[in-house]
């Protein structure tokens, strides 16, 4: 059996962390069986649809790398995978339900629904609808057909009133429900459209889809689904009803837990690759210590049975973890081309773009083992790209404690002149000399390179000064500890 496996999104929304997860499974699995991984698009709620969701998730499954092997822009055998572009198969399968007698027409109105939900909330009876539209004659229902106006009555399905439903999940076993819970579900709306409850076991059929792997909010309702494939002959797909993804508060994650849209976290600088690993032990893990994988570990060993019963919590302490680690495990030049977006996008916007990407480069190291996300290095390497930082001379009184202003000014003039002469313009050399520099004025080493510090960043914390120095190289730091100087005397005579 080639194992097939699906997403199947309605466009009510953009991809979130939890969903991401149950598509990242989805995927692995199709990859480690050699499968395929179908895309399909639900979008027959036509009034929660959200402008621009559709969009949304074909690019949040881009970022993350998990390709469809078929879908909409795809193709594949089994298309359209647009459930809108797929309508009249609905309906032909609705019909022949109805004419096998297990499904049929129903009449009733929005008011009379509502009167009959009304009437059972009175008699302390739980609501739902009493099937009075399924005994109906054939002449009965030409008559209330013809009755409806233009109106089109909607399609419902005959559920069994006696017996039970029995049906086998890979993570909860076998479940059994009395069919006298089961509701006589819609399946085409009076719209037109078809319900997802119908729809989707339709398409999961025609697209050969072999194993569902979907959020476990569908458990209640796959009873329902699990008769449609019975009524219709049809061989029912392997279960798997994932846990959810939960919060710190241990509730399903959702917006109230803070930022959920996936492509927020690549806007924020997480890098695809610690995301798709972190995603994967929220409900799976490969033994109970393993948590670095890359994305060929995890195709490798993706298998049902590492599968974990119970919600994983969502902990954004751990993907930054992940995130640096991923970061650190980058080469310079690809950290290089990585920070570039965000650099241009938020340093300030007097910095000129395109940026030099040969200066961006010589900079990377120097933050690489700080950096949590991407995003964090506009804050840390503002002060390499500026025409001179701005700095705030109270920072001299923090970095430099203690230390006069005129012995500052004269530290810092002097260091200026030391290194205007020093033969090589490395960091080592650079260190040696302020460090005898420091000696010479009698002033502690700490105290004196954060004052330089300051001057050449405009920061109390930097990236290591003398490596940033030499980056800088010697023109620049020489015209900052000058001005610097300058900005001190000036001040003391104001
Ligand atoms: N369209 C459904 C949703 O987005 C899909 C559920 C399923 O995987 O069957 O929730």
């Amino acid at each position: 059996m080639t194992v097939r496996v699906r997403f199947a999104p309605s466009p009510t929304g953009y991809l979130h962390i939890g969903t991401a997860r149950t598509v990242l499974f989805n995927w692995l699995f199709a990859r480690h069986c050699g499968g395929a991984f179908v895309l399909r698009i639900e979008d027959t709620d036509k009034e929660r649809e959200v402008p621009g969701a559709v969009d949304n998730i074909l690019e949040s499954l881009a970022w993350l790398g998990l390709d469809p092997d078929e879908g909409p822009g795809v193709g594949g055998p089994y298309g359209p995978y647009v459930q809108s572009e797929r309508l009249d198969r609905y309906h032909e399968v609705a019909q022949a339900l109805v004419e096998a007698g297990k499904a049929y027409p129903c009449f009733c109105s929005t008011e009379e629904l509502a009167a009959m939900r009304e009437r059972q909330r009175a008699e302390g009876r739980p609501p739902g609808y009493d099937r009075r539209c399924r005994a109906l004659t054939s002449e009965e229902r030409a008559a209330r057909a013809a009755a409806l106006g233009g109106r089109r009555p909607v399609i419902r399905f005959a559920m069994p009133l006696e017996g039970k439903t029995t049906w086998h999940d890979v993570l909860r076993g076998e479940i059994t429900v009395d069919n006298s819970t089961l509701d006589d579900f819609v399946m085409i709306k009076s719209d037109g459209y078809p319900t997802y409850n119908f729809a989707h076991v339709v398409d999961d059929h025609d697209m050969a889809i072999t194993h569902v792997m979907r959020a476990e909010e569908f458990v209640p309702s796959t009873p329902k689904f699990v008769q449609l494939y019975w009524a219709l002959g049809w061989d029912l797909p392997v279960y798997v009803h994932l846990p959810d993804v939960l919060g710190h508060d241990k509730k399903k994650l959702s917006k109230r837990h803070g930022a959920t849209a996936i492509l927020e976290y690549r806007d924020a600088g997480y890098l695809p690759e610690a995301m798709v690993n972190y995603l994967a032990l929220l409900g799976w893990a490969y033994d109970d210590r393993t948590e670095i994988m890359d994305r060929a570990f995890l195709i490798e060993h993706f298998t049902l049975d590492k599968l974990s019963k119970h919600g994983a919590v969502f902990n954004r302490e751990k993907l930054d973890w992940f995130n640096g680690v991923y970061i650190r495990a980058l080469s310079v030049d690809d950290l290089t081309d990585r920070l570039i977006p965000f650099l241009e996008r938020d340093l300030p916007p007097d910095v000129p773009r395109p940026l030099d990407r040969a200066r961006v480069r010589q900079f990377v190291p120097l933050i690489q083992e700080r950096l949590v996300t991407l995003g964090d290095a506009p804050a840390l390497l503002d002060f390499a790209f500026v025409e001179r930082p701005a700095v705030d001379p109270a920072l001299y009184a923090l970095a430099a404690k203690g230390v006069e202003r005129d012995l500052l000014c004269a530290g810092l003039l002097a260091a200026a002149e030391r290194l205007a002469a020093l033969p090589d313009f490395a960091p080592e050399p650079i260190e040696t000399e302020l460090r005898a520099l420091a000696a010479a004025l009698g002033l502690k080493v700490g105290q004196l390179f954060g004052a330089i510090r300051v001057a050449v960043t405009g920061k109390k914390d930097s990236p290591p000064l003398h490596q940033t120095v030499a980056a800088l190289g010697r023109e620049v730091t020489l015209e900052r500890l000058r001005a610097a100087a300058d900005q001190l005397q000036r001040e003391a005579v104001a």
